[in-house]
């Protein structure tokens, strides 16, 4: 198989198959991998692929000028994952005459949109904890910046590929997150539909909300989990992420956007950080602009206690033998569950446990078992 970067080494930006003049490029999703395979009986060898790959053409980083930490309003806030920092600048960029391309979710499938609706600019709100899909995206927002300024916001790897699509452009603005990488969607739809839900049929998906930690489906039929559940354990355990995930070029201090979004993890503000705190890292004029027109309230931060609790910003998650183990199981047609179970059993078990007390009324949602 002729692939446009390293083999398994794809982050599945899904730039290439959108810039390629021919279509034949297409990006192939194996779980532990993506790959994007070139039909070489169509190929001309026009290199725009490589051109494009973030991989092949590796991105220019810059370091922050200045960090902060901080919120946005409350009723930002409370539908926001971290500090609402992306809903708070989405909002004023629109209210300025932009338009924002970012990522949400419907009919099962996590896709990129443009819009200068607030309306429909709130639905971009939340982190999803999977790797999304920005085809299609790269054209409509190269034709868009045709007339207006745009915002992006993105995975890191999506910011360096939508970069080299558009090339250098005085009205492109770019947001990316902190990510310490993500799973393909089909151990989601896998994971979904052995706990008796399908991706396609649901109305919303919440990854992580102010009261838990679990993965909340809203389609008037499911109930709210409670604890952290088997897909969390596995997210945040870091077993289940693509190969490439585990060297990602963007894990430093030095990033590819004018502005980083985070949590401020190891905040001072204990009480705050209850409703999310956001880590913004501002590495151009531009991310300069994007916080002075957003409404929030921002506090100074200690730049290497933010770095020494987000090890994103420093190295990328690392590749251990639980994480092979979990595909092998995955590999053989074991459950999401009983893979899961079977690399992270203690942390499975207090979680479950932690649910029941939960149900109980024993303990408080967002409490512990120790209480
Ligand atoms: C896969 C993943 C891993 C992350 N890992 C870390 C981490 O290790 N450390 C850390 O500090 N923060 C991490 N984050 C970021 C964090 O969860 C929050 O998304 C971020 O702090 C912004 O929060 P917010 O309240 O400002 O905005 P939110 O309301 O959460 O909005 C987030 C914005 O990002 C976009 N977005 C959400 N998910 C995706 C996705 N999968 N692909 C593309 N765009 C998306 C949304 O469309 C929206 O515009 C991660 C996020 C994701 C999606
Ligand atoms: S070299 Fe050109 S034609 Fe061939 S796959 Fe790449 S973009 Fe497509
Ligand atoms: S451009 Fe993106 S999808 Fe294409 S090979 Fe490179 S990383 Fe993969
Ligand atoms: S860890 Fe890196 S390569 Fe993987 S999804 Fe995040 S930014 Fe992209």
């Amino acid at each position: 198989m002729k692939t446009v970067c390293e083999i398994n080494k794809c982050n599945g930006c899904m730039a290439c198959a959108d810039a390629c003049p021919k279509k034949c490029i297409k990006i192939r999703d194996e779980i532990t991998a993506f790959n994007a395979a070139i039909d070489e009986d169509l190929c001309i060898n026009c290199k725009i692929c490589e051109k494009t790959c973030p991989n092949v053409n590796k991105p220019e980083k810059i370091k922050p000028i200045e960090w902060k930490q901080g919120w946005a309003p409350a009723e930002i806030r409370k539908y926001s994952t971290s500090g609402g920092a992306a809903s708070a600048i989405i909002q004023s960029f629109i209210q300025d005459g932009g338009f924002v391309a970012s990522c949400l979710f419907q009919d099962g499938r996590f896709y990129f949109d443009i819009t200068n609706d607030l309306f429909v600019a709130k639905k971009f709100a939340g982190s999803k904890y999977v790797k999304s899909n920005p085809t299609g995206i790269y054209k409509k927002i190269q034709e868009r910046l045709k007339t207006d300024k745009v915002l992006f916001i993105g995975l890191p790897c999506q910011v360096a590929a939508l970069k080299n699509y558009v090339k250098k452009q005085d009205n492109l603005y770019t947001i990316d997150l902190i990510c310490h990488g993500t799973p393909s969607v089909k151990l989601l739809e896998k994971y979904l539909n052995e706990s008796g839900y399908r991706l396609d049929k649901l109305m919303d998906i919440r990854f992580r909300t102010k009261t838990n930690m679990g993965l909340n489906s809203n389609n008037h039929e499911v109930s709210f989990l409670l604890a952290m559940d088997h897909y969390l354990c596995a997210f945040l355990s870091s077993v289940d992420y693509t190969e490439n995930c585990y060297s990602c070029q963007f894990a430093s201090i030095e990033r590819v956007s004018d502005l980083t979004l985070g949590d401020s993890w190891g905040t001072e503000y204990k009480e705050q950080e209850k409703n999310g705190i956001s880590l913004l890292l501002t590495q151009t004029k531009k991310g300069k602009q994007l916080i002075c027109m957003a409404e929030m309230e921002l506090q100074n931060v200690d730049l290497e206690n933010a770095i020494a609790n987000n090890h994103q910003l420093s190295h990328p998650s690392i590749l251990t033998d639980k994480r092979v183990k979990f595909m092998k199981k995955i590999e053989e047609g074991k459950s999401f569950k009983s893979a899961t179970f079977a690399v992270l059993p203690k942390m499975v078990l207090r979680q479950t446990i932690k649910g029941i007390l939960i149900k109980l009324h024993l303990i408080k949602v967002g409490g512990s078992i120790d209480e």
